[in-house]
Parts: C-alpha cells; structure tokens; sequence
C-alpha cells in the first residue's frame, strides 16, 4: 500500500530525528517504500557529500539506498548494511497501519581499515586523490557496532510509536473534519425539503470530500433500484442503471447495514452495469427496515476510514429521508384532514331530508376522490338498490337491485370490509360482470356501518386524472364513511323522534296528557255521552297573572308552579277524569258524568286548594298568592260539537278574567 503521507506528521517527526541526531551524532533519512525520500537527513556525512557530487558517486548512492530500502522491508528489523564506500548505513523499517517507511541512517566507519580498503580500490574511480584520502582518514570517526545495534534497538519502537501517534492524530482531526463538514451538510437541509435536495446534498459532498470518482444514488421502484441522480465523470453512462432488490450485493448492503465493494469484473457485470464500471462501492440509505435507496461510487479508491465515514454519513442522511417522509406523512394527514372537514360539513344541513342527504354524501364523496362515478346502495327487503348516484344517468340504475354477497357493492356490503381495486380484472368476486360504461379499472367500495350495522355501501368510480385510486384515497373514503354512516343514523334518530312526538300522549314538563290525546279522547267521550244521554263537562282554567310570575320569580320557578299546579288539581279528581294541559299555563279537564253544577263544586275545590298552597310562599310576586280562572261548559246545553264546547268553556275563562280572575264562571249563551 502506498504511504498516505497526509496521515503522517512531517513536523514531529523531523523535530524527534533532530533530538536524536544531537544526542547520538547519527542523522537520519526518511524514505518511503518504494524508496522515495520524504524527509532528508539534517546531517550529511562530508565524506558522502563529496562522493555523490560526481555523478557516477550519486548513481552509486542512489543505488545502495535503492536495495537498502528494499532489503530492510523485506526483512522487517532493523539491518546495517555496508555501501560501495565500504561505509555503513543503519536502514530501521517502520510500519504503521500498512503504511511502509524506511529510516537510513548517514554513513559511517566501523573502522580505519575500511576507509583504507575503498580508497585503494575505488578511492581514484570517485575522485579521491592521495592528499584529499589522507586529509579524510584523519578527520574520520569511528562507530561501535555494539553502540550502533543498541541505538537501532532503542529508536525502532521510538519511530514507531511516534508514527502510530501522529497518523492517529491526523487520521482523528481528519475524520472530525469529514464528520462535521458531512453534518453540516445534512443539518443545512430545511424543511420542508425536497428528497431530490438531499440528494443532491449527499452526492455533491461525497464527491468534494472523498474526492471520488462518481457517485448515483438508487431509489426503490417496485422490485429494482434506479439511478435517480448521479454526480462526476462516469455521469452519462450511470443515467439507466438499475440494481436488482435481489443482487447479492445490494442484498448485504441492507441486511447488515453495511457497506459492500467489489472490484471483480464478473460480479459487476451480474449487476448490469455499464461497461465503464471497475468497481463500486455500494452503502445503504434506510432507517428502521425502510429502504430509502441505495448510494453508490463508482472506479475509486476509498480507504478504511473513509468508508466508515461514508456509511455513518449515510446513516444521518436516511434519518433525513425519514424525517422528510414523516413531514410529507403529516402534510397529507392535515390536507386530508381538511378536506374532510369540509365534506362533512356538507353533510349536516341535509340531516332532516332523506333524499337530499344521499344525493350529498354521493356529491361529496365523488368530489373528495375527484372522481366522477360515484353511487350509494342501500338495502331494502335483503337485497341492495341504489339511493343515490353521480355520473351515469339516474333511470338506468333505477330498477337495479343487487342481491347481498353478490357483485362488488353486495360483497362490501355482506363482508363489512372495504375494497379498493386497482384492476377490476384482477377480483375474484361472485357473479361479477365487469361493465363497460367505466373508463378505467379501478373503484373504491366501502361499507357505511354504525356500530355492528352496516347500513349501505358507497362505491366510487373513474378518477378523473385516469388514475388508480390509491391507498390514501380508500383512507380518505373510509373516514368519510364514518361520518356519512353518523349522518344517516342522525336522520333516522331525527324522523324517530318526530314519529314518536307524534305518537306521545303526554306533556313533558307536567306528566299530564297533552291537546291531542285530550281531544281524542273529547270525541270518544262526545260520542259514548250522545249514546247512553249522559252528561259531561269540561272545565278550562288558566293561571293569572302568570306573565308577570315568571318575570317576577323567574321561569324556573313558574315551572315548578306548572307541575305543583298539575300535581294538585289531579289530586281533587276521579280517575275517569281526564286532566290535560291545554297550552302554556292552561288546562283543561273533561269530567265525565258531570253536570255543569257538580263540575262547578270540584272546579271550585281546585281554584281555592291552589290559592292556599301558594298563600304567601313567594318574595318577589307582588300578589298574596297564585291564583287560576276557570270557565264550565257542559254536555249537551252548551253545545254538541267538540269544538262549541271548548269554545264556550273559553269564553266563560275569559268572563273569570273580566270579572276579576281567580273565579270559576259557568258559561251562559245569554249573557
Ligand atoms: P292573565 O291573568 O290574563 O292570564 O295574565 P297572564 O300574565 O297569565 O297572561 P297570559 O295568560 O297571556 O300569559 C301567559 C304566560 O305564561 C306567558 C308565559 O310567559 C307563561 N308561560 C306559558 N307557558 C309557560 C311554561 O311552560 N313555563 C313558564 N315558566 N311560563 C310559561
Ligand atoms: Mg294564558
Ligand atoms: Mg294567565
């Protein structure tokens, strides 16, 4: 491997070679493994000087550092080698994290008979006179060769732990610059964002960063990954890749959220790659099982570290994905949301009519799916006939009725459960004859059930865009069910209730009988008098001055009174007295059997048990006590009809009031 020498830290290490060259008097070289010198000694010896300054001298030299370097590598330890000067030279090999250096030591004598030995044999060859060898051999110093092994000894683990620590220290403040240019990158991304921005941010910085070659990232399309986006040289060749979910490769990418690179021609080549490609490097871009897509690079060299880098910045990248496709989750939910506001409130002003309220629900389904078919079936006698319907002409579906379990809507409507099709052909349902007046393939059909009922079925039909309709629009549609579901049930509590007002006999605030049962009853009594000649009566009476009781006391109070009132004039009556309350505050009792003066005694037993009840009970009513007006009409001299008899009875009220009020007046034609 080649010496990353970003990694190593030239400074310490020339600094650390000075410390020892001024305690030992030995310099030292630096050279790389392939013999290339990355730091020169700070020391050179005179003698070598010299020497290399011929050229014949520098080939020689250049030469022994040449095998040197190779020998010491290939030995691993430490080794001093002899030169063409018959100098020594100490080659220390140090290795750190696969990186290779040599350091060389300046050359040395062991001994003077060595300088001797080259000055007679190659002393003139480089140049070297007589009196220039005698001059040498004095100034020359020797070297112990026990000094020298304990030097080599102690400065080998010295050059390799101070290597070790400054490619650490290099690789550290490296990777803390990879990490917070990659997190700057991503945390520069602001929502709401587009994925394609994030895209681009991840391309644009592994290609700045890592220096690569070209980088693509794959997004999911049904069973492959496709090349959306791609950066650097080999762009155009990279514009219809694709991966299969299924490759080997990609396979392990996401199974161990791990990076995977291959170089091998046919591994590539089962990928379907572009001939331009030599290798990849595939890292997955996914978060809790999602797989967002796939980054690759292409035809480059990326170290250990950097790929860890990569696969962590990938990490951070999917957590972006994720967080953008929660937004765009949430965005969709509150839209739906809001259009479903909407559609509901279309609903509630077409509670109290039937038709009007299916012809809405189908209307705003429709227009919810932005579709332009739309119908509701409801049952009737176990079979299914259609209520309502948008886009195909009302009369044809008229006389449709469609058995339960039967077709789409008789199958929705029979399981409960909803349907979305998005290829009719595609269902395996009984007794389905695919028409031919849709445009397209796809519907929605979903039950519209309240509590364990399920009371009709709403399908929809041809999206206008020519769309499938989708899982959401079967959300959307399902929530709209629900609310169209309540809205169906209101009006069916709504016409209950008005049905059951019309079947009532009772007043609520009072528990008497009400107008319509006292006037039912007035006939049956009416006729049952005129069969056996019997007389009866009818007494009216109404509270006075009740208007300014109420505003005197309040309302709450005046009901009050009203019950109190019912409670004690029922108690002065027979059974077979029939008691109603009229209207507001007044009351009317048929008193079967009664002539007009014994009607008259119980009318008067009434009006005088009232007034002593509320005999001073009250602050604010100006007046001692309540007080009622009562008027007698009788059967048959008063009149023969319900209504003469009601009237007159009315009338002698009124007379109690001009006399006066807290009266009982019998009515009297002549006056
Ligand atoms: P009068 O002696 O002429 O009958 O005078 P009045 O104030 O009673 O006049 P009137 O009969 O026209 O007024 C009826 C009042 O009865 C008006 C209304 O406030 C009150 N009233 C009618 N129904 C109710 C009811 O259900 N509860 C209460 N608290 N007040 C009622
Ligand atoms: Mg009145
Ligand atoms: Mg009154």
């Amino acid at each position: 491997m080649a010496v990353n020498l970003e990694l190593i830290d030239i400074q310490s290490l020339s600094t650390v070679l000075e410390a020892v060259n001024n305690m030992s008097d030995i310099s030292f070289a630096v050279y790389d493994n392939s013999g290339l010198l990355i730091i020169p000694s700070k020391q050179e010896d005179r003698l070598s000087s010299q020497i290399k300054s011929s050229s014949l001298g520098r080939k020689e030299f250049d030469k022994f550092i040449q095998s040197g370097v190779e020998r010491a590598l290939i030995r691993k330890e430490f080794s001093v080698i002899k030169g063409f000067t018959n100098q020594n030279q100490l080659f220390i090999p140090v290795s750190v994290n696969g990186s290779r250096l040599v350091f060389v030591s300046n050359p040395f004598y062991y001994m003077q008979q060595d300088f001797e030995e080259f000055v007679i044999n190659k002393g003139q060859l480089m140049g070297l006179n007589a009196d220039q060898a005698a001059l040498w051999g004095k100034m020359l110093k020797f070297k112990d060769p026990a000094e020298i092994e304990r030097l080599a000894l102690s400065l080998k683990p010295l050059f390799e732990t101070l290597l070790w620590c400054s490619y650490e220290k290099n690789l550290n403040s490296r990777r803390y610059q990879w990490a917070r240019t990659l997190i700057d990158v991503l945390y520069s991304v602001q929502l709401p964002a587009h994925k394609e921005e994030v895209y681009n941010l991840i391309v644009d910085a592994i290609l700045f960063l890592f220096n690569v070659n070209t980088v693509s990232i794959f997004t999911k399309d049904q069973s492959s990954f496709v090349a959306h986006m791609t950066s650097g040289r080999m762009r155009d060749d990279m514009s219809c890749a694709k991966l299969d979910e299924n490759n080997n490769m990609v396979a392990r990418c996401f199974e161990g959220f791990s990076p995977v690179s291959t170089n091998d021609m046919i591994e590539i080549s089962r990928m379907k790659l572009p001939e331009s490609v030599n290798s990849i490097h595939l890292f997955p871009l996914s978060f809790n099982n999602i797989q967002y897509g796939l980054m690759a690079v292409y035809n480059s060299v990326i170290s250990r570290e950097e790929t860890y880098s990569i696969l962590e910045f990938c990490k951070l990248a999917s957590l972006v994905l994720n967080n953008l496709s929660l937004q765009n989750a949430y965005d969709k939910c509150i839209d739906d949301m809001s259009l479903l506001r909407t559609a509901v409130t279309r609903l509630i002003p077409h509670i109290h009519n039937l038709d009007t309220l299916h012809d809405t629900i189908v209307d705003t389904a429709t227009d919810l799916m932005k579709a332009e078919k739309g119908s509701l079936l409801m049952p009737e006698n176990g079979a299914l006939f259609v209520k309502a319907i948008k886009g195909i002409n009302k009369w044809l579906t008229k006389d449709i009725k469609v058995r339960i379990g039967e077709g789409i809507a008789g199958k929705v409507f029979q399981d409960g459960k909803p349907l979305l099709s998005k290829n009719i052909g595609a269902l395996e349902i009984p007794y389905l004859t695919p028409k031919n007046h849709y445009k397209t393939d796809s519907f929605v059909s979903v039950p519209l059930q309240f509590a364990s009922e399920t009371m009709g079925v709403l399908n929809i039909a041809d999206k206008i865009s020519g769309e499938a309709f989708t899982e959401r629009d079967l959300h959307l549609l399902k929530y709209f069910a629900s609310y169209a579901s309540i809205s169906l049930k209101v009006f069916s509590y709504y016409n209950l209730a008005e049905e059951m007002k019309e079947l009532s006999i009772t007043d609520h605030l009072t528990g008497l009988f009400n107008r319509r049962y006292l006037q039912e009853r007035f006939t049956e009594e009416l006729h049952r008098s005129e069969r056996y000649d019997l007389a009866f009566s009818i007494a009216m009476f109404d509270i006075d001055d009740f208007k300014l009781f109420n505003d005197s006391e309040g309302h709450i109070a005046g009901d009050s009174v009203l019950k109190d009132i019912s409670k004690i004039t029922r108690d002065c009556l027979r059974t077979n007295d029939v008691m109603a309350r009229f209207g507001g505050e007044e009351f009317a009792i048929i008193m079967p059997q009664t002539t007009r003066e014994e009607a008259f005694m119980v009318a008067e037993r009434i009006r005088i048990k009232i007034r002593e009840a509320f005999l001073y009970k009250w602050k604010k009513f100006p007046k001692n006590s309540l007080t009622i007006s009562m008027g007698i009409s009788s059967f048959p001299q008063d009149g023969k009809t319900a209504e003469d008899l009601i009237k007159n009875a009315d009338q002698a009220l009124y007379e109690a009031k001009a006399f006066g009020k807290n009266k009982t007046v019998i009515y009297s034609s002549t006056r």
